[in-house]
């Protein structure tokens, strides 16, 4: 009895593994690393913070609010990591575009869309500060907006199943 209890839980937390997202086990696997705080550099090349506008919170078609800000510049300028940390993804998604998602050494969640195109990094590989993501564009729902970078830090609120809050990177950047 006692060892088909063992094995059935076994195979339930190792089925578990598989469907489980791996953006979700690389925060996972680094979530009890030290929190260390870094401040957030500007994630465009050769943008002083003075230009940069707060639209976090704006609305959006679709009742939709803008969960992060824009940063504009002309397409093809170099986008760089904002904090040490490690990469989650780096692809496609419908709104984004080209985007890359980054966990910091913060254990926040950086987000990049709209890129012209991404360098290549594999998922869990570190990534410094000041190194280079890709390019400013506007791909995904910013065909029709001037190249800009749109920039979200998110927090986590929940491990299992993993939940996350957007918050104000304005505040962040421009101090
Ligand atoms: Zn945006």
């Amino acid at each position: 009895m006692k060892i088909k209890f063992v094995i059935t839980t076994v195979i339930a937390i190792s089925s578990l593994y598989l469907i489980i997202p791996l953006e979700w086990k690389i925060i996972y696997r680094h979530i009890l690393n030290q929190k260390i705080s870094q401040q957030v550099m500007i994630p465009v090349y050769n943008i002083s913070g003075a230009i940069i506008e707060n639209t976090y919170g704006a609305p959006r078609s679709g009742g939709r609010k803008h969960q992060g800000i824009d940063i504009f510049a002309p397409r093809g300028t170099t986008v760089l990591n904002t904090v040490d940390g490690v990469i989650l993804y780096t692809g496609r998604d419908t709104y984004g575009g080209n985007v890359v998602r980054i966990l910091g050494v913060d254990k926040r969640i950086y987000y990049y869309a709209h890129l012209h195109s991404y360098n290549d990094f594999d998922p869990r590989e570190k990534i410094h500060q000041g190194e280079v993501i890709g390019y400013v564009g506007n791909t995904g729902n910013a065909i029709t907006t001037p190249p800009h970078l749109h920039f979200e830090i998110m927090k986590i609120k929940w491990l299992f199943p993993l939940r996350i809050e957007n918050i104000n990177p304005y505040g962040e950047l421009i101090q």
